[in-house]
């Protein structure tokens, strides 16, 4: 039998029901709640999108827990396939190659672009005319597939 165990979330504080294991999801904050978060403060790791350190500095700052550009791509290679929507089109991004460091991005067959690491993603990915990374405000639903 699962035994529901009763903690406070790490980053807001507030009381929520996780498993055995410390794990959980945090319905005031978002926060996933993991061991393996925790004893990684500084590192993206699914299932959450941002690192613990930052996802306490945002609450702190009275905003919501929503990934950069950079902890997107941090996400990406610790979890290897990664989606976002912008203007209705769904976008995936993967990583590809022998080293898996490649990353391929693209929204449909016709539209697939690829990039030799983090950063020439960074400087070059676009959308049409757009940088990906002058949109990513804009940018809806960033997450793990
Ligand atoms: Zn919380």
């Amino acid at each position: 039998m699962n035994k529901k165990i009763e903690k406070q979330c790490i980053v807001c504080k507030h009381k929520i029901i996780v498993n055995q294991g410390g794990n959980g999801e945090c319905f005031h904050c978002g926060w996933y709640n993991n061991s393996l978060g925790e004893e990684n403060e500084n590192t993206v790791i699914f299932p959450n999108l941002i690192s613990l350190n930052k996802a306490i500095k945002l609450f702190q700052e009275g905003k919501s827990l929503k990934p950069d550009l950079n902890d997107f791509l941090d996400g990406l290679y610790n979890y290897r396939e990664m989606k976002f929507s912008y203007n209705n089109l769904n976008c995936c991004v993967f990583l590809k190659g022998e080293k898996q460091t490649i990353i391929e991005f693209g929204w449909s067959p016709n539209n697939i672009q690829y990039f030799k690491d983090k950063e020439d993603f960074f400087k070059n990915a676009k959308i049409g005319n757009e940088y990906v990374r002058n949109i990513w405000d804009k940018v809806e639903d960033p997450s793990y597939i």
